[in-house]
């Protein structure tokens, strides 16, 4: 499932999951249900015959002389938050901004530009997304109606995802959960391509790019800022947020090991996630969180001999752990999570176990 999902979005999971199935590679015969086209003609009329309401400014947080976030409001899209649930990182180089993760609208993109035109005249010179949830490139859009031409990085994966099928699977959940307050805002995929290792030089300020594997989805990119102690993370690390990790997009198993090289090579940083407070601290809680859910699976189904009630045994022990019990404190709609999240380590670790 992905970045949206919410306890009421049940309709589509069937169609999501067919699309997440020929992203990855599996035939699926029957991808679109009658339910979800009705649902999806209604949206895009709605879509295209109006703008959205014009987001209110977040004015943009400093946290070095170079780097900003704009934060987001929430962590869930809803009517309310205009589906502004992304934080919005930037960076003034000497050669221009850079902006990373533009949320998820149009009218999103064109408030973060007007935040950038306060603290400088320089324009927008390229945008990162760091993965192929549409939260994270919805707002493509307005940079590149502002600034033609520039380049939107990604991995190549992420684009083509965008392009496939999830572009326009994204811009249908947008509009349902904010009751089409993104309307105006069109598919703009990334246009040039990084992966692990590379570095983009902004003359005095260069950006390493990592990706350690498949965590929050197969294609995560991690983003250093060279000469600051920050680190742009997207979804691999979220404050007291649990989404995604449905339908083979993400691992437990796989995510813990990026975690750990994450924690090897950078663990004194200070994190930025796409949802969520930038904070030192998230990354100790992600690796406790993953390990919690995933190791627990483990444990029950080999005590129980892989039980058919070991998943229900497992998600009573997993919220009694003093981590959780904790975690839940600060975690919006733990309840549906943390069952959603227990089937999902409880599934994967099945399947490496037995
Ligand atoms: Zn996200």
């Amino acid at each position: 499932m992905l970045d949206f999902d919410q306890p009421n979005l049940s309709p589509t999971d069937n169609v999501r999951r067919d699309i997440l199935k020929r992203l990855l590679g599996v035939t699926a015969l029957s991808a679109l249900t009658p339910e979800f086209l009705k649902q999806a003609v209604a949206a895009d009329t709605a879509g295209k015959t109006l703008m959205g309401p014009r987001v209110p400014d977040v004015k943009p947080t400093q946290l070095t002389d170079k780097l900003y976030v704009i934060k987001a409001r929430d962590k869930f899209p809803t009517p309310q938050n205009l589906g502004f649930f992304t934080n919005i990182t930037f960076l003034v180089t000497s050669k221009g901004v850079v902006v990373l993760d533009p949320s998820a609208s149009v009218e999103i993109g064109r408030m973060a530009i007007r935040m950038i035109k306060t603290v400088t005249p320089k324009p927008v010179i390229a945008v990162i997304n760091t993965h192929y949830h549409g939260d994270h490139w919805m707002g493509n859009q307005a940079f590149a109606e502002q600034f033609p031409g520039i380049p939107m990085y990604s991995m190549k994966e992420s684009a083509e995802a965008i392009k496939n099928v999830l572009g326009e699977q994204w811009i249908q959940m947008a509009l349902k959960t904010t009751d089409k307050a993104t309307r105006g805002t069109v598919i703009t995929p990334p246009n040039s391509f990084i992966k692990d290792g590379d570095v983009l030089d902004f003359g005095d300020t260069k950006l390493n790019i990592h990706h350690y594997g498949k965590c929050h989805t197969p294609y995560d990119l991690l983003v250093e800022f060279s000469g600051t102690p920050y680190m742009h993370v997207g979804d691999v690390l979220m404050g007291h947020r649990m989404a995604g990790m449905g339908d083979n997009e993400g691992s437990f198993l796989e995510g813990m090991k990026v975690l750990d090289k994450i924690k090897s090579n950078f663990g004194d940083r200070t994190f930025i996630p796409g949802h969520g407070q930038w904070r030192n601290t998230l990354l100790a809680e992600e690796i406790a969180l993953f390990q919690t859910l995933y190791n627990t699976s483990v444990a029950v189904i080999k005590e129980t001999n892989d039980d058919p009630n070991g998943v229900g045994i497992a998600l009573k022990r997993i919220k009694a752990t003093p981590f959780m019990v904790e975690y839940a404190k600060h975690t919006p709609d733990f309840e549906n999570s943390v069952a959603k999240w227990t089937s999902l380590a409880y599934l994967e670790a099945e399947q490496n176990n037995f």
